[in-house]
């Protein structure tokens, strides 16, 4: 089976990992820092904390912006759970914003329109996170000029999209964000087996999400809030958590961030490759907006149901069949049981229904063979002309 995606190691990767487990620290020791040190200069951030997943990333910086009962996150349905799960971590709602059916992400009509609404109804969102669906980033300019008009905080679901840009700022630089969340699951962009990174250029909010990253304790003497009673003392200033990142994790992530623009230019490539055999069939490929760069996590294509085969459950079942591990991005959160049961139901955001109807994820990675792709086109091509 040829998988939707994979991860890609090398002789350097595993030596770098061997070397940290042979070393003094397996974890909290010097390698993880440098790895943040890394991502922060690569996107161009003044910050950045390792975490171990992205999903804990996602909510430590909902901690770090005190969300809680009462207060509301906005989000897309077109993506991961994760992304709407760290409301209900803290205590908060969530609801979301349609999408725009040409670019998956975020629809900017729809969310202008659920403000007007929600300002009428004293319904604001404390914070959105837009998501930049398979590596495209959303258009944060506008995102960021109706954050400081109706004052929500930005956090950037970018777990697709590290080595994206938008308007020549790489995704990471928070230019028209608080915050932006990275994973290292081994499908996305590099990884680090399980791991994940918080960028921002605010430093308040860099020494909460530290803070919480390890239990809420503190060892410096002016974090303490009473006298420094010793070298073995530190207090627990806040309820943080473990999420902290090993040695052996950020050997593997800063191993791997020295390809990441090759990882990037080699999907860039056969996502190119694709939309071209592609463009006289009746299926639609992923529109990229003016001044974004995608990072092409993903390839998505939506089966035209004007076309021949409509139907993307035989789609999905005939490229399994052939070996082709096709698979689907994603099934909207608000109909998911768990979040049925909170009150969504179907119909509420049509435009992210229907592209879930006609929604298949292709194989996508840096080493996919040629072979490989031309496989799946004509496959795909197959399957259309029976
Ligand atoms: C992968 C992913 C996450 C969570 O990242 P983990 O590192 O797996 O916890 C969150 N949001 C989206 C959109 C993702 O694809």
């Amino acid at each position: 089976m040829i998988p939707y995606g994979r991860q890609n190691i090398t002789e350097e990767d595993i030596q770098a990992v061997i070397d940290a487990l042979c070393s003094d620290y397996l974890t909290q020791g010097p390698v993880v820092p440098d790895f943040e040190r890394a991502v922060a200069e690569y996107c161009g951030a003044k910050y950045a904390v390792a975490v171990n997943s992205g999903t804990s990333g996602l909510h430590l910086a909902c901690m770090a912006i005190g969300l809680g009962p009462g207060d509301i996150l906005w989000t897309s349905p077109n993506t991961f759970v994760a992304s709407a799960n760290c409301a209900l971590y803290c205590g908060a709602d969530v609801d979301f914003v349609d999408i725009d059916i040409d670019t998956f992400n975020i629809s900017i009509e729809a969310l202008k329109k659920k403000l007007e609404v929600a300002r009428k109804e004293k319904r604001l969102p404390k914070v959105v996170i837009p998501v930049h669906f398979a590596g495209q980033p959303c258009e944060m300019e506008v995102i960021k000029d109706l954050s400081e008009q109706y004052g929500f905080y930005i956090i950037e679901d970018a777990t697709h999209a590290l080595g994206s840009s938008y308007k020549g700022e790489m995704t990471g630089a928070c230019k028209w964000s608080h915050m932006t969340v990275f994973s290292f699951h081994p499908v996305k962009m590099i990884t680090t087996g399980e791991g994940g990174m918080l960028l921002t250029n605010d430093a308040e909010l860099n020494r909460k999400i530290a803070l919480h990253r390890c239990h809420g304790i503190v060892r410096r003497t002016e974090d303490m809030t009473s006298e420094n009673r010793g070298g073995w003392y530190y207090e627990q200033i806040a309820l943080g958590y473990n999420y902290r990142m090993t040695e052996l994790q950020a050997a593997l992530g800063l191993s791997q961030l020295e390809r990441l623009d090759e990882f990037v230019s080699r999907r860039a490539g056969k996502a190119g490759y694709y939309n071209k055999m592609f463009s006289d069939l009746p299926v639609f490929s992923q529109i990229v907006v003016d001044g974004a760069i995608s990072s092409w996590h993903l390839y998505v294509i939506r089966i035209d149901q004007t076309g021949p085969v409509r139907d993307r459950r035989y789609f999905y079942d005939e490229l399994r069949k052939s070996g082709v591990g096709v698979n689907v991005h994603y099934i909207p959160v608000h109909l998911q049981p768990y979040y049925q049961r909170l009150g969504y139901k179907a119909g509420d955001y049509p435009e992210a229904e229907k592209y879930y109807e006609e929604a298949l994820t292709l194989p996508l990675y840096p080493d996919l063979p040629a072979a490989c792709q031309d496989l799946v086109i004509s496959h795909v091509e197959r399957i259309i002309n029976q």
